[in-house]
């Protein structure tokens, strides 16, 4: 068992922390925010008074923080003189490649072991403990991260060298954030036609338009019961979040020099949509956007 530190127990931070310290870790941590400080204690975690105290003397770090800056503010602050060297840091939070890239410098100059170790499977993942993590770092960092990652996942992928993990989840969830808007087109032209959702979400999800957004996530009710759809767009994974993820994916595809026009395309609807009130909702739910501007032609 290991000594834990975890930093951002938000939404996500708090059930993954709860769950470490289910598997038997001793976790210390740490936010900002007192009430989920609180909440975490709550769950057995131990509460830390700052990210260099929830630091001290842990084998291992956690960190679960909104975007790259928080991240690289995290790191860059006092935490590296307060751990012992040879910790190692992992960062959970989704956050841009060049970021992610800058921490485990970071860390590499404090003579620390570090791994970038986005997550998906949203706050249900984290709760039941089935979070898929993708991994970016060292062999050495992936190999002493695998047993505690474990503890709040199912599926631990070591994807390559630092910053792999992050370009894993990006380039994932522009699959997703396209081929929902694709799946979303295809029910409101079937909807004009007079073809029933049914019927089509029969024909398809058996045939080559088969895909993770129409039989998991199905953004009409009705064909899959435990979708959002069936309980008013209720997240799930939020279309704020499924923005975030895209614009990240537009900032790494300009500085790595590739073509990616879809992505371009979903990450304009997606900020469309939340312009329009939708960012709070199920990232299904821009089927309302989909349909408003069929209307309008
Ligand atoms: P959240 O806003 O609920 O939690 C972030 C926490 O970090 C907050 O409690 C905040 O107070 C704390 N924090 C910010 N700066 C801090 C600092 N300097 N020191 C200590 N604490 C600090 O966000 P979340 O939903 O838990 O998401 C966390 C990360 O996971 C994000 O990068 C997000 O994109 C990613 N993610 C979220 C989901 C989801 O469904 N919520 C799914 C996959 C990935």
């Amino acid at each position: 068992m290991s000594k834990i530190g975890f930093i951002g127990l938000g939404l996500m931070g708090n059930p993954m922390a709860a769950n470490l310290v289910k598997a038997g870790h001793e976790v210390a941590g740490f936010d900002l925010n007192a009430a989920n400080l609180q909440k975490a204690g709550g769950a057995g975690v131990g509460i830390a008074k700052s990210a260099a105290d929830a630091v001290t003397g842990a084998d291992v770090v956690v960190t679960m923080l909104p975007a790259g800056k928080d991240t690289l503010a995290v790191w860059g602050g006092g935490v590296m003189t307060a751990a012992k060297p040879g910790t190692l840091f992992i960062d959970s939070s989704t956050i841009d490649v060049g970021s992610a890239r800058g921490a485990h410098e970071i860390a590499a100059k404090a003579k620390m072991l570090s791994l970038d170790a986005p997550v998906s499977g949203g706050v249900g993942g984290a709760e039941a403990g089935t979070l898929t993590f993708m991994c970016g770092g060292a062999a050495p960092a992936f190999d002493k991260a695998k047993p505690v990652l474990e503890a709040m996942g199912k599926r631990i992928v070591h994807c390559g060298d630092a910053g792999a993990g992050q370009a894993a989840k990006i380039c994932n969830n522009m699959i997703l954030g396209i081929s929902m808007i694709g799946v979303c087109e295809a029910f409101a032209l079937a909807e004009k036609l007079g073809l029933s959702h049914q019927a089509l979400y029969d024909v398809a999800s058996t045939s080559s338009g088969q895909c993770w957004s129409l039989t998991s996530y199905c953004p009409v009710p009705g064909p899959v019961p435990a979708a959002p759809s069936n309980r008013e767009y209720k997240p799930g994974f939020s279309s704020a979040l499924m923005l975030k993820d895209l614009k990240l994916a537009q900032e790494a595809s300009s500085a790595a020099g590739a073509v990616t026009p879809m992505g371009a395309m979903a990450a304009q609807l997606y900020a469309l949509s939340n312009a329009w009130g939708q960012a709070g909702v199920d990232f299904s739910g821009i089927i309302h956007t989909i349909r408003g501007m069929q209307e309008k032609k």
